[in-house]
């Protein structure tokens, strides 16, 4: 089930080179090649899914599992690590760049440089009344 274009379902295969953490029989973590800290690393699907639409949800909810026990080895490894980050970006407006699902689990501390900038509102509680009955009404 490998995408025959894909940087993610070449490491599974073992045709892309990789700094591998963890395997089982769904899900690998590897060191991003680009990290924000020191320690960054990708939970990733061995199964090519591209974004949360066609992702199992058993499968998505092992990509957290892993990644909250990847958290907790990043506390206990000689890193440093006094925070952690989960980000998960799906589709292109979210800043997704890697067409293969993929969890970004990483290691945070005082003045490491990471941001993410964005314009929190406090709209009136209709709208975001609102904005919860567009989502009930379809969970
Ligand atoms: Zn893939």
């Amino acid at each position: 089930m490998a995408d025959q274009d894909c940087v993610f379902c070449d490491i599974v295969t073992g045709d892309g080179a990789a700094s591998k953490v963890y395997e089982d029989e769904e899900l690998l973590a590897v060191m991003d090649i680009r990290p924000v800290t020191t320690g960054h690393l990708l939970v990733i699907p061995k199964r090519h899914s591209i974004g949360l639409a066609d992702l199992p949800e058993d499968t998505g909810a092992g990509m957290w599992r892993l990644g909250h026990r990847l958290a907790g080895a990043l506390r206990r490894s000689t890193l440093r690590c006094e925070g952690v980050n989960f980000f998960l970006a799906d589709g292109e407006p979210a800043g997704q760049e890697v067409w293969h699902v993929h969890l970004h689990v990483i290691p945070r501390f005082a003045g490491d440089g990471f941001r993410i900038s964005a314009d929190w509102r406090t709209p009136p509680r209709a709208d975001i009344d609102a904005a919860a009955e567009a989502i009930r009404d379809v969970v």
